[in-house]
């Protein structure tokens, strides 16, 4: 991690770096083309650079700092990534691909605090948050890995980690995905997902950006929201919810609701009912998900007459629903499943050799 990696960069700040090695502003342009446009992954291969420059660079500096261990793929397409950080751990990243919608969902932290009961993430707790080029990387990754006919098209911040948890860094990697110099992706197609951080949403909603906002609500009240994601007993949904009004006030950008369906927990309805009034008078739109089962939490998706009635019951008060088809499910592609794994694996590995 002593090496700082180019992908975390602004023009800006690259600029800088070329100024302060003797080159002029407009090599770090021409860097970040090879990197964003090319695809390229070392200074040796940015061959309108001078020889020296680039054998320069590469004594301070390199272009990435992750590396793809691996690569899984289900029958419907998705496909996972594990990518290995400088410090050894290990993250994932997800491409998801639905008609000519080709979506990267990327991880903001190693692990998570948030501890959330049908999340393999949270099970290991916090290691630590990822840079911004770390986050960038995972993007680059997967848009390097799609076929010529393809295109990147979205950007999702669901992966592992609470990504308003990690503010500045998750920030400064979705300025440099947007940038004209970087990814090129417009901002009404990157989403950052959270689980409801109400400094960090009213910090977003003064950025002036054209972001969207995604609410992780998964429960009608505070009782079940709080039995499935503890954090909520400090917040408390109401004080979400009325957040989630001050954002749209702001921003006049429509907030999505994502809601995972758990039998016998959060989809009767009741539950379906209560959701309604909770959110009456909000522009929104609730994405239904049923739950990718995690081994270690006994929770499972309810059944279809149930994910139906739910649905239903939502667009009889007006609301507007989307149903998310379950992806990914024999790649384990739930958030952190993968990464859980290894670590499991590892476990196992050592003891092994422990007498
Ligand atoms: S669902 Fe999101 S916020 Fe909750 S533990 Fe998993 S990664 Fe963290």
């Amino acid at each position: 991690m002593d090496v700082q990696s180019i992908t975390g960069m602004l023009l800006s700040e690259l600029e800088a770096v070329c100024i302060s090695m003797g080159a002029p502003a407009y090599r770090a342009k021409q860097m970040l083309s090879w990197v964003y446009e090319k695809g390229v992954m070392s200074f040796d291969q940015m061959t309108n650079l001078p020889k020296d420059f680039r054998h320069q660079l590469s004594e301070k500096y390199q272009v990435f700092s992750a590396r793809v261990d691996a690569i899984n793929q289900t029958a419907d397409s998705t496909e996972k990534f594990l990518v290995h950080l400088a410090d050894e751990n290990v993250i994932e990243c997800v491409l998801l691909r639905e008609g000519k919608r080709v979506t990267v969902c990327v991880s903001s932290q190693v692990g998570c605090a948030m501890a959330c009961r049908f999340c393999a993430s949270g099970l290991m707790g916090l290691e630590r948050n990822l840079t911004a080029g770390e986050i960038v990387e995972q993007v680059l990754y997967v848009k390097n890995h799609l076929s010529s006919n393809e295109r990147l098209t979205n950007v999702v911040f669901m992966g592992i980690g609470e990504p308003l948890a990690n503010y500045d860094n998750v920030m400064k990697a979705a300025r440099i995905i947007n940038a004209p110099w970087g990814l090129g992706i417009g901002a009404r197609h990157i989403t950052i997902s959270t689980v409801g951080i109400v400094d960090g949403i009213r910090k977003l909603a003064q950025e002036g950006l054209q972001i969207n906002l995604a609410i992780s609500l998964h429960a009608p009240d505070d009782a079940v929201r709080t039995r499935i994601i503890p954090s909520n007993e400090k917040t408390g949904i109401h004080s979400v919810i009325a957040t989630a009004r001050e954002y749209f006030e702001t921003t006049h950008r429509d907030i999505s609701f994502e809601y995972t369906l758990i039998d016998g927990v959060n989809a009767s309805k009741q539950d379906a009912e209560s959701l309604a009034r909770l959110l009456r008078g909000i522009q929104c739109n609730i994405n239904l998900l049923p739950l990718n089962a995690v081994e270690e939490f006994h929770f499972k998706a309810p059944s279809w007459e149930t994910i139906e009635m739910f649905c239903k019951t939502l667009e009889k008060h007006g609301l507007v629903v989307t149903l998310r088809k379950k992806k990914g499910d024999d790649i384990n592609a739930a958030c952190g499943q993968l990464r859980l794994q290894r670590h499991k694996f590892l476990r196992e590995k050592e003891k092994l050799f422990v007498k």
